[in-house]
């Protein structure tokens, strides 16, 4: 899937993150670390799993019509600290590697 298409912008180097599989798992990376490099933007990975995650707290079926509809905006910024945007103003918060201990692989 990819589910969060076009959501999720990095918020050191300002690009999109794009979907990629890996492992029969989706991933999300920063375009501007495939794009351009390791001296442009790190790399920080982030599984759709986790992103669903997060959407949780506010329904229990994330669906690519639900996303669309109220998640404004993803940011994932330092330490894969993930910030969801949502539509009616307001925000999911997590660090990435917090989320994996609590859900598992
Ligand atoms: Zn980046």
């Amino acid at each position: 899937m990819n589910l969060f298409k076009g959501k999720i912008k990095c918020k050191l180097c300002g690009k999109n993150y794009k979907v990629k599989k890996e492992k029969k798992r989706y991933i999300y990376i920063c375009s501007g670390y495939t794009n351009q490099g390791k001296d442009f933007c790190s790399r920080r990975v982030i599984s759709e799993h986790n992103l669903i995650f997060l959407c949780k707290g506010k329904t229990s079926a994330v669906t690519s019509v639900w996303i669309e509809e109220n998640v404004k905006q993803i940011f994932v910024g330092e330490n894969k600290q993930i910030e969801i945007e949502f539509k009616d103003g307001t925000t999911s918060c997590m660090l990435d590697d917090i989320i994996y201990r609590q859900i598992g692989d």
